[in-house]
């Protein structure tokens, strides 16, 4: 990239969540030194999409995002693909070269529901995220897959299961089956 050109939202949220090459990467700190326009912005993507900029950066697969982030690429017109899974069902998934982020909404019964963990599960090999974010209103919880790696995954089929916790309370909120299926390169 040139070094004058601003840098547009969907490059900086690819740049917060370490999804770029090196050279690519290295032309934007040189950008991020000398423009506080694009300093801002990069201010507003890490408030929105900081929990899953460190998620992805201690080597986690899945993130949870808030509504708000999902919103923000909406409107900023960033290619998505999108997915609903509905309280106890499936979905089959995949990713495509055009696809910048797949997001999938999990329907939950969210009302009053202070704090909500999900239990990612792959081939039996289970991951817990404590606090994930969600909005009560909308009655769902939003997964974001790290891109870069769900390209490269093989196809498979993962399970999560949201509880709500109260205190030292758990209960069941749902479980969603991902049949994924890997976009032949
Ligand atoms: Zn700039």
């Amino acid at each position: 990239m040139k070094e004058r050109e601003h840098v547009d939202f969907e490059t900086l949220v690819a740049y917060w969540l370490g999804e770029l090459d090196g050279e690519a990467e290295a032309g934007i700190d040189k950008h991020l030194l000398g423009c506080d326009r694009c300093g801002a912005r990069l201010d507003e993507v890490v408030a929105l999409a900081g929990g899953i900029g460190e998620a992805f950066a201690r080597g986690a697969v899945q993130a949870f995002a808030s509504e708000d982030f999902v919103r923000q690429l909406d409107a900023q017109g960033v290619p998505m693909r999108e997915y609903r899974v509905p309280r106890n069902g499936a979905v089959n998934c995949t990713i495509l070269p055009e696809d910048r982020f797949v997001v999938a909404r999990m329907e939950a019964p969210l009302e009053g529901v202070t704090r909500v963990d999900a239990i990612y599960d792959l081939e039996g090999q289970s991951r817990t995220f404590h606090d994930v974010p969600f909005d009560p209103a909308d009655n769902s919880v939003v997964l974001l897959p790290r891109p870069a790696t769900l390209r490269q995954m093989p196809s498979h089929r993962a399970r999560i299961r949201l509880v709500s916790v109260e205190g030292t309370v758990e209960r069941e909120l749902g479980t969603y089956t991902f049949n994924h299926t890997r976009h032949p390169a």
